[in-house]
């Protein structure tokens, strides 16, 4: 079991955990960066991020994140396939056990991101990977031809149902209301788009298929009507839970579990920082992840700096 020291460690490896590793580099603290599970967090599934500045056609999700740790990097900060599994807040320099050994940090910078929420409906853990999906990018290349269904109403079911349009022979997008929380553009992008269809008011009640996903069953909210719907494909697009159970009892945390910082980034825990999704429940773009992440470096080295002039 290795056992190392750092000045800064960032658990995460989005947006926000590589745009504090940048900072923290700049400032010659040689953080180390642990990816957890998908280098380049949850941008890193998005196919095309239009909105992130500097970019007038877009960028890859993958693409964004192999330039935001390369430019890590260069600046020094070390990313390592490592998983963070316990943290021990309870003396500095702070504990975290990973997959492969131990992290003795002086500050930390949580940026552990958030995983998709599930529908919570008969079959659907069962089906996941034989038809159910939670990763246009990942899946949708396996939806050749086939037709497809897209859980939910905001910018992420209606930005991922069009991207599975390029495989798919069809998407229908069923969404539990009648508006949608999803931005003007792609609305109107998805209602024009000749392969999109849409049922409203309705949800989704339970899954059929045994090897594979063959049909959905769905209930309409205003009338009671239950009916069948064919499908090979089911996308759920509903929103995300934070990944802050390591941190249950030792960081303040609101009710639906996000990492409370004050505006400098700052959790409860002196030198612990907090950024990106973890902390953010209102914005989580990759834009402004990046910024709280940049926010939160800054600020473990002013408190580094103010500790040793001490
Ligand atoms: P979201 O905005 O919270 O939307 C979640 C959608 O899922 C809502 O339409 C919600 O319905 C529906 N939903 C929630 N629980 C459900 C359930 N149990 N059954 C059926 N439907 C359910 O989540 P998101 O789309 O993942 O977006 C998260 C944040 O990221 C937002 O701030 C969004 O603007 C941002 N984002 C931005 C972009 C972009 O700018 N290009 C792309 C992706 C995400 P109700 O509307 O009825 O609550």
């Amino acid at each position: 079991m290795t056992e190392k020291y750092v000045k800064v460690l960032v658990l995460g490896s989005g947006p926000a955990g590589l745009s504090a590793a940048l900072y923290a580099a700049r400032a010659e603290l040689e953080p180390i960066v642990l990816t957890g599970m998908q280098l380049g967090g949850q941008a890193a599934l998005t196919h095309t991020i239009e909105n992130y500045p500097g970019f007038p056609e877009g960028v890859g999700g993958p693409q964004l994140g192999e330039l935001f740790q390369k430019q890590a990097e260069h600046f020094g900060a070390k990313v390592e396939f490592d998983m963070a599994n316990e943290v021990d807040l309870s003396q500095r320099p702070y504990t975290v056990k990973t997959d492969s050994g131990e992290y003795k940090a002086d500050t930390l910078i949580v940026t552990t991101g958030a995983n998709p929420t599930h529908l919570e409906i008969p079959n659907e853990v069962e089906l996941t990977g034989r038809g159910v999906s939670y990763c246009a990018t990942c899946d949708g290349w396996f939806f050749k031809d086939k037709k497809v269904v897209v859980v939910g109403g905001g910018d992420s079911a209606f930005e991922e149902a069009l991207f599975i349009t390029r495989y798919a022979s069809s998407v229908t997008l069923i969404h539990r209301r009648e508006e949608f929380r999803a931005g003007a553009i792609l609305q109107k992008r998805a209602k024009e788009h000749p392969k999109m269809n849409f049922i409203l008011d309705t949800v989704v009640t339970d899954l059929t298929g045994t090897d594979k996903l063959e049909s959905l069953k769905l209930k309409n909210i205003k009338t009671g009507a239950e009916s069948v719907f064919e499908t090979d494909g089911l996308f759920i697009f509903i929103g995300h839970i934070p990944n802050s159970q390591m941190f249950k009892g030792q960081l303040e945390m609101s009710d639906l579990g996000y990492i409370i910082v004050n505006d400098k980034m700052e959790t409860n825990m002196p030198g612990v920082y907090a950024a990106g999704e973890i902390a953010d429940p209102h914005f989580r773009q990759v834009v402004t992840s990046a910024g709280m992440g940049a926010a939160a470096a800054i600020q473990a080295t002013r408190f580094l700096e103010e500790e040793e002039s001490k």
